[in-house]
């Protein structure tokens, strides 16, 4: 079987076709033009991972949200519950940047930090 993917690892976005056998294991992954594009074949057909940038409300602050990113990147198929856990959490100002907002998200061992300030109002 092959897949066909589109390497984001660089602004290039080279086409990518990774070979599997029957069992899926990768016989061989062809079309990136450097090493990244073959880890990055590798990753996205056996663990897909993605980084995610969203908000958290909070309270008392002089917005209603703070911008936050993962720390690092999330398995693909937990990006939807993830959401969920963050739309849930409300924090108190203020918030200051890399502020931990959930930790250890879904068990991920990956947090949700703030990517700027939140003053109280
Ligand atoms: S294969 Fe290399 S050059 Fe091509 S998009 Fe991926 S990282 Fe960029």
């Amino acid at each position: 079987m092959q897949k066909n993917i589109i390497c984001v690892a660089c602004p290039m976005g080279c086409g990518v076709t990774v070979e599997l056998d029957d069992n899926g294991s990768i016989v061989s992954v062809t079309g990136n033009t450097c090493k990244r594009g073959d880890a990055y074949a590798r990753t996205e057909v056996t663990n897909p991972v993605r980084s995610l940038a969203t908000t958290v409300k909070v309270e008392g602050g002089i917005f209603n949200v703070v911008p936050c990113k993962s720390a690092g990147a999330l398995p693909k198929d937990k990006i939807f519950a993830c959401m969920e856990v963050i739309n849930s959490v409300s924090v108190k100002a203020p918030v200051k940047l890399g502020d931990v907002l959930v930790s250890d998200i879904l068990g991920t061992g990956i947090d949700i930090v703030a990517t700027n300030h939140c003053p109280v109002k």
